[in-house]
């Protein structure tokens, strides 16, 4: 049995009645307060994921955030966080650390006039869609309801329209943290530009707790419209080089995917072709008109030459909908890995090598996202210089291996191996908040531009000396199957 730090104070009285819980690993509830909150049931007991926090503690206010951050700096605890627990890879379960789990921190506060709004690191994409609708506005909130906002925003935020409204940290106008030293700081543009510059984009290596964010909103689209076509795999070729070819005249504010899947994907049935190669197109425009004009590309080509298995055309989307149909792809109580590729490649040549191998994935279940950002010009997506996040190329390869039989691990760990080993001669880097950091250090370095990796690891150093935050995931050597 190891000692237990105990960097938590016993707190005065007042604060104790407003209460946050503090479990040791001795506590009941310990194991439930580590593991329950994670999206990713692969890390509660697979050995890649091994180690695990002395304490868990829930702070209910910022003053509660000081006094642990406080306490266990003087006692020389490690600081984990957590806000949603859909970190891939668990970045929140860190050995002998305290885990400062901010579910309490989910309030939203809405300024329509100003357009923008404060949300606490805890909120989740889904509700803060939901409230905004109501007052006429949007937020590019994760394709998935149910990641919070802190993990989110931190990792950079690849969001709905993110070709046109940017990658979703470009819209944190401030954030309030609480830095290693106990002190409460306000980030933005003119104060803390550095800490600002960190923030929006280094993800699980920011030196900080972030009890809130300010957010610029945009107006709510008046029409959303998402058209989608699903052919065989073996159409493949011809059906990247159409999507390929149309995206090149599309706008920004029409974003494409391509997903290649397999016979566990949603909807799929026994008569179903077992895999396939999925294409969705959603406008986000401000009437019906303009939108049949955004996806006028489409309707101008003459299409892949191969026939759809089924196609839905201009269908009018709520905006608080849209994570509907990505969240049935990613099954909760699934045991999960995901890892990232930008590519120089267009979409046909990066994602051809990739056709059989899919056909051999342990579990029918498992996917691989692909799209190009700003439909193929994303040289000119990002500003330069405002944001750590940086990383970015022609198309972004995203495999998502799911299954639910930990007997099934090795296979699957295996497969992605096998995939990685095809994606990994032509990437160009790496996007952070879904990357397998725990696989191999240069998951870390290589999502951030070159040259700013150097920048991010000073300014880390800087704000946090005495490395007192976990900071990001290493790679511990790895099992068999990897
Ligand atoms: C089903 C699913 C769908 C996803 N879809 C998308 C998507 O469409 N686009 C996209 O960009 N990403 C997506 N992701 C990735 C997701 O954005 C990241 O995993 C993100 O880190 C999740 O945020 P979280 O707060 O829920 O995670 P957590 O596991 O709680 O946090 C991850 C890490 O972020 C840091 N962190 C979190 N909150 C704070 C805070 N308040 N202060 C300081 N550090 C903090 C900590 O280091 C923490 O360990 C998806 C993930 C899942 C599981």
């Amino acid at each position: 049995m190891t000692t237990m730090p105990d960097p938590v104070p016993t707190l005065p009285d007042s604060q104790a009645t407003a209460g946050y819980s503090r479990l040791t690993r001795d506590d009941p509830g310990f194991a439930e307060a580590v593991y329950e909150g994670l999206f990713n049931k692969l890390s509660v007991d697979n050995p890649r994921f091994s180690g695990e926090p002395d304490l868990v503690v829930a702070p209910k206010t910022e003053t509660d955030v000081v006094a642990i951050v406080r306490a266990a700096a003087q006692s020389g605890t490690k600081v984990a966080i957590r806000s949603g627990g859909h970190s891939w890879i668990a970045s929140s379960v860190r050995e002998a650390s305290v885990l400062v789990d901010l579910a309490a921190f989910d309030g939203i506060s809405v300024n329509v006039e100003a357009r923008t709004a404060t949300v606490g690191p805890a909120v989740r994409g889904e509700r803060l869609s939901k409230e905004l609708v109501a007052h006429g506005l949007a937020f590019p909130v994760g394709h998935c309801g149910t990641p919070a906002l802190g993990g989110f925003l931190l990792g950079g935020g690849l969001g709905v329209n993110w070709g046109h409204w940017l990658p979703s940290c470009f819209s944190i106008r401030s954030l309030r943290v609480v830095l290693a030293s106990g002190e409460i700081v306000v980030a933005s543009a003119t104060s803390n530009p550095d800490l600002f510059w960190l923030a929006r984009g280094s993800g699980p290596g920011f030196p900080g707790i972030v009890t809130e964010f300010e957010l610029e909103l945009q107006p709510l689209p008046g029409a959303i419209r998402l058209s989608t076509w699903m052919f065989a795999l073996t159409d493949l070729s011809a059906v990247t080089r159409w999507v390929s070819r149309v995206s090149a005249s599309l706008p920004s504010n029409v974003e494409v995917s391509l997903v290649m899947a397999g016979p566990g994907r949603p909807g799929a049935t026994s008569a179903s072709v077992p895999f396939v190669v999925g294409v969705a197109a959603t406008a986000f425009t401000d009437n019906a008109g303009a939108a049949r004009e955004a996806l006028r590309a489409f309707s101008d080509d003459p299409g892949p030459g191969v026939p759809a298995l089924d196609h839905l055309e201009a269908l009018p989307v709520a905006f608080d909908s849209l994570h509907e149909p990505v969240d049935a792809t990613y099954p909760e109580g699934y045991r999960y890995l995901a890892d990232t590729f930008w590519n120089p490649l267009d979409i046909h040549d990066a994602l051809e090598p990739l056709a059989e191998l899919i056909t051999r994935a342990p579990s029918g279940a498992s996917y691989i996202l692909s799209g190009m950002p700003k439909n193929g010009h994303g040289a000119e997506l990002l500003p330069k210089g405002e944001a750590a996040f940086g990383m970015h190329d022609r198309s972004l390869v995203v495999p998502y291996v799911m299954w639910n039989d930990s007997a099934d691990d090795a296979a699957n760990l295996a497969w992605l191996t096998e995939l990685r080993s095809v994606l990994e001669p032509t990437a160009s880097g790496h996007f952070l908040s879904e990357a397998d950091l725990r696989y191999d250090a240069s998951r870390t370095s290589g999502s951030f531009a070159p040259g700013d990796w150097a920048r991010v690891s000073q300014l880390i150093t800087a704000f946090d000396p005495e490395s007192l935050f976990c900071g990001f995931p290493q790679p511990r050597e790895k099992p068999a199957a990897d």
